[in-house]
């Protein structure tokens, strides 16, 4: 079988296991973290972590920077605005730790203290080059668990929660296959509109009622500064579909 036989086959790899964390960092005194799936043990004795981080992200800056990451392992119990804040949004656009309880540990990143079930701090030993990301190894430093609880696995984020992945995560490719098929629809403003982010779709026949956009509203009558309510992105991240 040759390379380009197995990625026509991308269902393969979501055979790969996951579970479904949230990776912190600092640099100096600012504070930052994103959603992680890329993410597993490596050694016991001492135990050390395997953390991909991809390049564009704040967190990778920050990890880079200052040497020291933080994996909070969500709870199933996780809803989906927290995995949106940590998953969705960028750190440069938003200060994630005005919203979300935390206290600081022994690096000094930040840990989530609310739908977390264990946390383990690391200091960055060896790092990987891996293209569009970086492979952080680092020592485990302190483990603690901080809730009873099921751990989210990335599994249950896709199926119970019916959960995307963001365009940066290790795994996106794979998620193409899932995501609904775009159709230019040319007749009439009045179709559908699907958010390149997060696959989520926008339908005039009901609106964004959440958002006061009653039903009935075409999408280029959003307002301009209408965003997806899934995942932040603006108008120009949705595209029209059949
Ligand atoms: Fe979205």
């Amino acid at each position: 079988m040759t390379d380009s036989n197995l990625l026509e086959n991308p269902e393969a790899l979501f055979t790969l296991g996951y579970g479904l964390y949230i990776l912190t960092s600092r640099k100096d005194d600012r504070l930052n973290g994103q959603i992680s799936n890329a993410l597993m043990q490596v050694t016991d004795s001492p135990p050390r972590l395997a953390a991909a981080v991809n390049k564009d992200a704040l967190t990778h800056d920050f990890i880079s920077y200052s040497g020291v990451f933080t994996v909070n392992v969500l709870s199933e119990s996780a809803p989906m605005s927290l995995i949106r804040l940590f998953g969705f949004q960028s750190g440069r656009d938003k200060d994630k730790f005005s919203q979300v309880p935390f206290e600081i540990g022994l690096t000094g990143c930040p840990i989530v203290t609310d739908h977390v079930v264990a946390c383990m701090e690391a200091r960055v030993e060896t790092t990987l080059e891996g293209g569009s990301h970086t492979v952080f190894i680092g020592q485990v430093s302190s483990a603690r668990i901080i809730s009873t609880g099921r751990p989210m696995t990335y599994a249950y984020y896709r199926e119970v929660l019916r959960g995307k992945t963001p365009p940066t995560a290790p795994t996106y490719r794979a998620s193409l296959a899932e995501r609904p098929p775009k159709k230019i629809k040319e007749t009439s403003n009045m179709g559908k509109y699907v958010c390149d982010v997060c696959g989520w779709i926008y339908d005039p026949e009901l609106g964004d009622p959440d958002n006061d956009v009653p039903a009935g509203t075409s999408f280029d009558d959003l307002p301009d500064d209408w965003v997806c309510p899934e995942c932040g992105a603006g108008k120009d991240e949705f595209s029209p579909v059949e």
